[in-house]
């Protein structure tokens, strides 16, 4: 067993070693530049179509219809702007109050050049009503974006519902689908969706390596002018970590039947509701990925446990940020109706493909240690919540 017990796999992955393999040849001998017509070039090229391919068969679309990015962000920010582009006369967009920070921020920075954006509620189980979808789209609307699946309380959006009712109302739809990727079935053609955004980190790859679904079915503008990826993302390629992305995208899709991931996540689970008093359990039972727990230990504050978790090696994530010295409480968890404090009482656990059921039992016994201690020196003394 590893020192470390690493239970933040949405945060990140670690390389997988197969993974490593496959890209260290690109970074060594292979470094031509896959636009050079020379054999060198041609080989790098080649290694690209590679890599497509197997990206495009877990994403369930052609080869032609993924553009290589470097990041799930660059990849959100080209096909809402891309959408945008398509009729400028739209000017309005439509997302919910649970996504990632690279959805909002873009969306609050186009709320300030004019655009009116529509902010969906969710419920307490983190799902949004499909009807209060369809309600909002308008004339004016120029794109629906929205998550496969929240990165902090794994829940899945009714993408099938979804992508029904923007075929249906004629508008241009972008899935967010970093943290569904791999993790979950996903068939792209099938939902008729125009824009799907990918990350490499998540599944195994390297950090900086993304990839986009386009439809060419509606007109494309890239974000990143250049000739390369047909002109619809500038930049020569990172070949090495494409490579990687390509080869941890086999694998993931290989995988993709395999229970064990859930089994050890709701071993887990099940083992700190039922050892641990005052605890909540923050999204869908079900409908959510099989890795993701996100659970609220009433009386506790998230970043001291993070601290002290550290310390016996466990590593998971917070539901609150320290900005600038304050803690800000999960606007995902809050937008599901939790107080402040059960926000920031939150820890998300996100199993991966290479925790080990040792790793998941040393974490059953060190997060109850640190959950009554931090309880112990709470002023607020014992829950009160049930579990
Ligand atoms: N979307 C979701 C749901 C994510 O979880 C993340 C990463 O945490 C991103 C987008 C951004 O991906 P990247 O880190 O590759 O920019």
């Amino acid at each position: 067993m590893s020192s470390v017990i690493y239970l933040d796999n949405n945060a990140t992955t670690q390389v997988a070693p197969e993974v490593f393999e496959a890209m260290v040849p690109w970074l060594r001998e292979g470094y031509g530049n896959p636009s050079s017509v020379y054999r060198l070039g041609r080989q790098a090229s080649a290694a690209l179509d590679g890599a497509r391919a197997r990206v495009a068969a877990l994403a369930g679309c052609q080869e032609g219809e993924i553009i290589f990015t470097s990041s799930g962000t660059e990849s959100i920010n080209t096909a809402i702007l891309s959408a945008l582009a398509l009729d400028p006369d739209k000017r309005h967009i439509v997302t919910s109050a649970v996504e990632h920070s690279a959805t909002v921020k873009l969306c609050e920075h186009l709320a300030q050049r004019g655009y009116e954006i529509t902010w969906l509620p969710v419920d307490s189980d983190g799902l949004l009503d499909p009807a209060e979808l369809e309600n909002a789209i308008t004339e004016e609307t120029a794109v629906v974006s929205l998550l496969w699946a929240n990165n902090e309380t794994g829940v899945l959006f009714p993408v099938e519902e979804i992508s029904a009712i923007t075929r249906r109302k004629k508008t241009v739809l972008h899935l967010d689908a970093v943290q569904a990727f791999g993790k979950v079935a996903i068939d792209v053609e099938r939902l008729g969706v125009e824009f799907v955004s990918f990350s490499g980190h998540k599944i195994y790859a390297p950090k900086g390596v993304g990839a986009l679904y386009a439809s060419r079915r509606i007109r494309y503008t890239p974000l990143l002018r250049g000739s390369q990826e047909e002109g619809r993302r500038g930049g020569t390629q990172n070949v090495a970590s494409i490579v990687a992305f390509g080869k941890a995208a086999e694998i993931a899709r290989a995988s993709l039947g395999d229970a064990t991931v859930k089994e050890l996540r709701d071993r887990l689970e099940n083992h700190l509701l039922a050892t641990i008093p005052g605890i909540l359990r923050n999204g869908h039972a079900d409908q959510r990925l099989p890795n993701t727990s996100n659970l609220s230990f009433e009386g506790i504050e998230s970043e001291a446990a993070l601290i002290l978790l550290d310390e016996r090696g466990v590593c998971c994530s917070a539901g609150s940020a320290c900005t600038s010295g304050s803690v800000h409480p999960s606007h995902v968890l809050k937008a599901m109706g939790l107080s402040n404090e059960m926000a920031r009482a939150s820890l998300r656990f996100s199993v991966g493909r290479l925790t080990t059921a040792a790793e998941i039992d040393a974490a059953c016994a060190a997060i109850p240690a640190v959950v009554s201690r931090l309880r112990e020196m709470s002023p607020a003394g014992s829950p009160v919540l049930t579990a």
